[in-house]
């Protein structure tokens, strides 16, 4: 998962964008950065961690210019190094450009292979660079030919900004698999991952990119086209389950309202014993206040959770997500001890940390633990942006639900159906669900190879 956010014609353009990707901070606190054009030249600006770790108020007033991109980057295909770390920028003979990307490609291997075939030298070995060298072989002549002509040799899922000498071309794959939004700051363009960060910096008339749509903002004037037509769409549904920020809106649904529906479906699929219903913070919130009502089981905010630390999930080794849970979360004793506990999660991915925070609420002196998640066992892996690389790694691929529970040292476990969860959005037809029913809307082609290039990659020296 990535964040993406781009300006064009604003003459605090850096400012606006360090305040669009902080709003995104969530989807990635790998690497952050910026690229601004000023005087037909791309200045680029990156670092590793936060963005207001990387960005302070030097380093945005040297980044002057109207139009620029910025990223936050959580690896999905790619180590998590500076030379992967983007906006990307290269020159090409239709001029300089760079891009900034959320999602994943799932024929990366065979570009990658044919490229290097052909004599291309790659820097690093995200996915996104192969999208810069597609684009800079393109016969197509102007810029923004050729950023479709690359985009026609690749297949998977991918929001993209690119920046270069006049404006901003905003894509969004034709299934839609991330989310992509338009709107206006200050009367100027602006794109954003999520309407939460256009609303952060005041944007009016925000609008969804649709599936294959293609946006191209100048400093006058946009275009808006469809570029593929005919596909269906399948938005990510664990987009309304973890990822996104509860106040994100996706064609109309509130993030927020979703999930806490799935709490509410949640206990009516698992009840459970107990006197209080505590959610793991703070993506498990709204699901544990949907269950709470429905089950008239008290809700108690049982951990305080340190702000400090990123979120456990999409920190990039297991010993760092272990060691980050106790350092995130402390439970609160008086609250717990000698209570039959509900905790509520989003989702059980590797079981490690779920493991600990069960582990948590016992030294707390719970009298029982009954674990409830909001979506159904992650079986598969996801290829189209999400880190759940291996399928070997994931618990509920290697053990039943009964053997979980006792893994988890928990007295129960009940997970959300598939139906349930889908009804708890708007019970439509237009989402992925591919790491729960194993059913891959894009054919993965040599995704798993890509995944495992990338891996062995990590682990070189
Ligand atoms: Fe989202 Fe899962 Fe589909 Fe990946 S496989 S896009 S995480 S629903």
């Amino acid at each position: 998962m990535c964040g993406i956010f781009g300006i064009v014609g604003h003459e605090q353009a850096a400012a606006r964008t360090f305040q669009g990707i902080h709003g995104l901070q969530h989807r990635g606190q790998e690497s952050a950065g910026i690229a601004v054009l000023m005087n037909h030249r791309i200045n680029v600006h990156v670092g590793m961690g936060h963005a207001a770790d990387v960005f302070n108020g030097d380093v945005l007033g040297r980044l002057k210019g109207d139009i620029a991109i910025g990223h936050v980057r959580y690896s999905t295909a790619g180590s998590s190094e500076i030379h992967n770390a983007q906006p990307l920028q290269v020159t090409t003979g239709k001029g300089r450009v760079a891009v900034v990307h959320n999602g994943n490609l799932v024929n990366a291997s065979e570009i990658r292979r044919r490229l290097v075939e052909e004599g291309s030298i790659l820097q690093g070995n995200s996915d996104t660079e192969l999208i810069l060298h597609l684009l800079a072989k393109s016969p197509c002549r102007t810029m923004e030919d050729a950023i479709l002509d690359a985009l026609c040799q690749v297949r998977g899922a991918y929001c993209l900004l690119f920046l270069y000498d006049g404006g901003v071309a905003a894509i969004r794959d034709p299934q839609g698999f991330r989310p992509l939004f338009y709107g206006r700051v200050d009367g100027h363009h602006a794109f954003a991952s999520e309407s939460a960060a256009l609303e952060l910096v005041r944007a009016a008339d925000i609008q969804e990119l649709e599936p294959g749509e293609v946006m191209i903002a100048r400093r006058n004037d946009v275009e808006a086209f469809k570029w593929r037509t005919g596909q269906q769409q399948r938005f990510c549904i664990f987009e309304f389950v973890y990822f996104s920020r509860p106040d994100s809106v996706f064609s109309g649904i509130n993030v927020a309202r979703a999930r806490k529906r799935m709490g509410e479906t949640l206990a009516r699929e698992h009840p459970a014993q107990a006197q209080i219903v505590i959610p793991v913070p703070d993506s498990g919130v709204y699901a544990a206040m949907g269950y709470s009502q429905v089950s008239g089981i008290p809700f108690e905010h049982g951990f305080i959770r340190s702000h400090y630390v990123g979120r456990t999930f999409i920190q990039p080794s297991s010993s760092e997500r272990t060691a980050g849970v106790r350092m995130k979360l402390a439970p609160v004793r008086s609250l717990i001890e000698g209570r039959d506990v509900v905790l509520v999660d989003d989702s059980i991915v590797r079981g490690t940390t779920m493991q600990e925070i069960v582990g948590l609420l016992r030294q707390a002196g719970a009298r029982s633990v009954h674990v409830r998640i909001s979506c159904p066992p992650t079986r598969f892996s996801c290829y189209y942006g999400i880190d759940t690389p291996d399928p070997s790694k994931l618990v509920a691929n290697r053990m039943s639900i009964p053997e979980i529970r006792d893994y988890l040292h928990a007295d129960s476990l009940g997970y959300l159906s598939r139906q349930g969860m889908i009804d708890a959005v708007d019970g439509g037809d237009w989402f992925c669900t591919a790491c729960w029913d194993g059913n891959y809307p894009v054919p993965l082609g040599d995704a798993r190879q890509q995944q495992l290039f990338s891996m062995k990659s990590e682990e070189e020296p």
